[in-house]
């Protein structure tokens, strides 16, 4: 672990620990730790490779095949990749105190890293490399996890070239995700390896730390949220976040052990 103390992390747990709705955003920095190529920064992928013909409908519309190519290559990579201690304890978080503690996790990241790990019900932000879509939006789409065989037949639904589940530049983010982030109403938040620039999602930090929330930050590096973040944990989310999520169960079952002993007493 780098630059943070573990009293830091205690602290950041303890005011955690009170809330019922928590919710987890997750950015590059956090697939990263699994060795996923990122996008940006300044050994991103956006730097080495043209976006605009990759990963924009004119792009597919010009070279439908180079844009399959290069995700195809892509879907491999991340398939080779394993979750790390970071992500399995976040599955365990979940489904460890479902009474006590509701948890939503959200990502930039379009891979399956999180799911492999156990975490139920990601909502993916900017879609999911794995799901083979009808480029015409009629509706049609697959999950093409084996071995993208979706990929190279049309639509079944409308006849029309099926591309990948990516969101790309330019494109709308997807409602239904942005309508289920929204109801979730959280009374707390954890930011994991994000850049903390893209809108809408980095909106919603600032925003609950304005209003009393307590809103944690798991970073390498400072980001535009860290000063408004209740508490910035400094280091990796493979070494912060399993050790953040250990103290934030043994608060909660601490107060409910207090509550026993009030209600017997
Ligand atoms: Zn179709």
């Amino acid at each position: 672990m780098a630059t943070t103390e573990y009293s830091d992390i205690a602290y950041a747990a303890q005011a955690l620990a009170g809330c019922q709705r928590l919710l987890v955003l997750t950015g590059a920095g956090m697939s990263a730790d699994s060795g996923v190529p990122t996008f940006r920064g300044k050994d991103g992928l956006w730097t080495q490779i043209d976006a605009e013909k990759l990963a924009s409908v004119d792009g597919f519309r010009a070279d439908p095949e180079g844009v399959w190519e290069w995700y195809r290559q892509r879907r491999f990579e991340v398939a080779s990749c394993r979750p790390h201690a970071g992500q399995r304890a976040l599955a365990m978080l979940q489904h460890y105190l479902p009474q006590s503690l509701s948890v939503l996790v959200a990502t930039t990241n379009e891979d399956d890293l999180l799911e492999r790990a156990g975490v139920s019900d990601v909502l993916h932000v900017h879609g999911r490399l794995f799901d083979t879509v009808c480029s015409q939006h009629c509706g049609w789409s697959v999950s093409d996890d084996q071995d993208n065989s979706w990929s190279l037949c049309p639509c079944p639904n409308c006849g029309a070239l099926v591309r990948p589940g990516s969101t790309w530049f330019g494109e709308h983010l997807n409602e239904q995700v942005l309508h289920s982030l929204e109801r979730f109403d959280p009374d707390g938040c954890v930011v994991v390896g994000s850049s903390s620039l893209v809108q809408p999602i980095a909106a919603i930090p600032p925003e609950l730390a304005l209003s009393g929330r307590p809103v944690v930050e798991i970073n390498i590096e400072r980001t535009p949220l860290s000063a408004a973040a209740t508490y910035y944990l400094g280091g990796s989310a493979s070494s912060v976040l399993p050790l953040l999520i250990d103290q934030i169960t043994s608060a909660v079952v601490r107060s409910q052990h207090v509550e026993e002993r009030v209600v017997e007493g």
